[in-house]
């Protein structure tokens, strides 16, 4: 039976050079997002082997590292250190030393710091490998039950109350799923912002995903503010939401009388004011104008 090892079309079985530490790489490492049983083999095989561990927070990661037996010289690199301490990384990387980089959670370098340091590298022609594993995006568009063929990752709305709602505007009209990050504290203002701007779309809610309160809930975004303006959110949150319907932004909509674009929203659950500030902004006309024409089918009824 000699002779060299047919290949499954799919996989290496082999413990193939691959999963050698090569000198002078960045290894982004992916860690569970909750569930500790969600590392992989690689994984750990890559923090084994590393010269040396880049961590968010180097307090989560020893935990983890302690947890499986892996004992590894930790440098932290996080948001208020990332300009001087991504050169630092770079300058071992080319004396060719190895590092692995693990944010809090999740895949590095998404929606956290790890950009920053990918992009270091890139500029500075440093070999950088991918260890895959869980993304709380991925997990929970595709736990969602909504249309996964396109989607976009908007990561955390941030910014100024007007930033955040300008910023929301812009994608009223986007017909691909949209995924957005949350912390609990600001989960409310964000699903009212949401409902503001999109109508009541479909919303699928994922909490602490892959933990021991996993919660999936699949509703509107009317009753997603209503049922947190009454139930103080905890954990945290992807908020997936439905795209944007043709109808909704039928440019013939502008042929349908304004009094009944208003009433289409209030009927999708917008209380009056905020359909009427919707089709302002669909319509690019001052909220006044469309007011007064609303009152003026109000009076007619
Ligand atoms: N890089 C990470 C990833 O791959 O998912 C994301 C890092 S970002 C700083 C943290 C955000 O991810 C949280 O605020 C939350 O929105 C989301 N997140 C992380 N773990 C989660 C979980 N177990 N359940 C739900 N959302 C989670």
């Amino acid at each position: 039976m000699g002779g060299p090892r047919k290949m499954d079309s799919m996989f290496d079985y082999s413990d193939n050079e691959k999963n050698k530490i090569i000198p002078g790489t960045l290894y982004l490492v992916a860690t569970p997002i909750g569930n500790l049983s969600d590392i992989s083999e690689r994984a750990l095989k890559i923090l084994g082997g590393v010269d040396f561990i880049a961590a968010e927070d180097t307090r989560n990661t020893l935990k983890l590292l302690t947890h499986f037996g892996i004992s590894k010289p930790l440098v932290s690199y996080y948001q208020h250190n990332l300009r001087q301490r991504g050169e630092a990384i770079c300058e071992r990387l080319q004396n060719g030393e190895s590092c692995a980089l693990v944010t809090d959670a999740g895949t590095p370098a998404i929606s956290d710091p790890g950009e920053d340091l990918v992009r270091l590298c890139a500029e500075k022609n440093i070999r950088v490998s991918f260890i895959p594993g869980p993304c709380a995006a991925i997990a929970a568009l595709a736990l969602s039950g909504l249309f996964t063929g396109k989607f976009a990752f908007e990561g955390f709305l941030t910014g100024s109350k007007s930033e955040r709602k300008r910023a929301l505007s812009s994608l009223s009209g986007e017909k691909r799923t949209l995924i957005f990050y949350e912390a609990p504290h600001h989960l409310l203002q964000t699903l009212s912002d949401l409902l503001e701007s999109f109508g009541s779309r479909k919303i699928t809610l994922c909490r602490e995903l892959t933990k021991l309160n996993e919660e999936i809930v699949r509703t509107t975004l009317s009753d997603a503010v209503e049922y947190y303006s009454l139930n103080t959110p905890r954990g945290e949150f992807v908020l997936v939401v439905e795209g944007s319907k043709d109808e909704t932004r039928n440019p013939q909509n502008e042929k349908i009388p304004v009094s009944e674009q208003v009433n289409r929203y209030i009927e999708s659950g917008l209380d009056k004011n905020s359909a009427i500030k919707a089709v302002a902004k669909e319509l690019g006309v001052p909220k006044n104008q469309v007011y007064q024409e609303y009152l003026k089918y109000k009076d007619e009824e």
